[in-house]
């Protein structure tokens, strides 16, 4: 079966096999990786070649550090304002879809958010133009969604956002295509759409900001203690961890990410141009010039063909294609992990779909 689920997502069969492979005994070391310590040499090595191959994939430079943090992407939403913005100070978001939102929510208690363009009125079918955001004066940074995994709008530039740095909630799309890292501040990223499984999440902040002194919290909500204790200042998420190693090394070996660019674009135009040719039966309301390569949200004509098209689409073996509650309708997840044979199953199933039901 192929499964477009938003998160967590389909992971490549190698990289399953492998841990089946490895589970009960991690290269000959007596014993499983989740039953060794995090402090262990057997473990230390996971942790250093997961982090080293995720810089190759990324061309992370050097003055940027890369924390591996449990608490997901939200649990970041709240850390940021208060690692990197003065009480009182101000921050600056752009809201183009539901994370954006829940960045502002989290955020909130902690900085006094300025909501600087926001595509909500418009049902976030589009990004407003850089030239329309009114940035703070003094603001600490400014945050953005690269991509919203609920409405399927993602940014196809990095705004500039000249000496404030930009940070970015790169959840959704993180390493599915090249991007240059030092023209941000700060990128986070839950792993469970292109890097592994749930329950580990990837900081990656350029050092001198964690100079900055943020706000009196405890030392388990700061990055520079994270940072200095190597993302072990208590018990990591090593299972996670070690899962995501393995993806990294599988997207490696499959060309990295100018690869991934190519394998996704393909897929993206692949079912947009089914959705657009279909004559309205199936449409997706997004502004072509930010629709996401990474989820596909789209609507059936006629909500009553919803069901049908769900049931008929698990019986084919093409999984989760329900969309997010907020929207309805349905939406395709197509991450680097999923083939560019799976959306063809899909497109295919899609054109069967409406000549059978139109
Ligand atoms: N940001 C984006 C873009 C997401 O897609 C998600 C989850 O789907 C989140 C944040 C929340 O992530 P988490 O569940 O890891 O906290």
């Amino acid at each position: 079966a192929f499964n477009f689920s938003a998160g967590p997502a389909t992971l490549p069969e190698s990289v399953l096999r492998q841990a089946q492979d490895e589970m009960l005994e991690w290269r000959g070391s007596g014993a499983s990786i989740v039953e060794h310590s995090h402090r262990g040499p057997e473990f230390i090595q996971v942790a250093a070649e997961a982090e080293a191959d995720l810089r190759t994939l990324m061309s992370i430079p050097e003055d940027y550090a890369v924390l591996f943090l449990s608490g997901g992407a939200t649990t970041q939403q709240a850390l940021i304002p208060l690692n990197f913005a003065a009480a009182g100070q101000t921050a600056d978001y752009v809201v183009t879809g539901h994370w954006g939102k829940t960045a502002i929510k989290q955020a909130k208690p902690y900085v006094a958010v300025n909501t600087v363009a926001s595509s909500e009125a418009g049902g976030f079918r589009d990004i407003p133009a850089r030239g329309e955001w009114q940035l703070s004066k003094d603001a600490a940074y400014v945050h953005i969604t690269a991509n919203e995994t609920i409405h399927g709008v993602e940014f196809r530039d990095t705004p500039d956002t000249g000496d404030v740095p930009l940070v970015a909630d790169f959840s959704s799309s993180i390493a599915s295509e090249p991007v240059d890292v030092s023209k941000y501040g700060v990128i986070y990223a839950g792993a469970q759409k292109n890097l592994g499984p749930v329950g580990i999440t990837v900081v990656i902040v350029r050092r001198d900001l964690l100079e900055r002194a943020g706000q009196n919290r405890a030392d388990i909500f700061n990055y520079a203690s994270h940072l200095k204790g190597e993302s072990m200042l208590n018990t990591p998420p090593t299972w996670n961890w070690y899962m995501l190693g393995l993806n990294m090394k599988w997207m490696l070996a499959e060309g990295g990410v100018a690869e991934f660019a190519r394998r996704n674009a393909e897929k993206a135009a692949l079912l947009y141009s089914v959705i657009d040719g279909s004559g309205g039966y199936y449409r997706n309301e997004v502004a072509a010039a930010v629709r996401s390569r990474m989820n596909v949200p789209f609507f059936l004509h006629d909500e009553a063909l919803d069901k049908p098209f769900l049931s008929e689409a698990k019986a084919a073996g093409l999984m989760a294609l329900k969309g997010h509650r907020a929207l309805g309708g349905m939406r395709a997840s197509i991450y680097n992990a999923m083939p560019v044979e799976g959306v063809k199953a899909l497109a295919d199933f899609m054109k069967d779909f409406q000549q059978r039901h139109g």
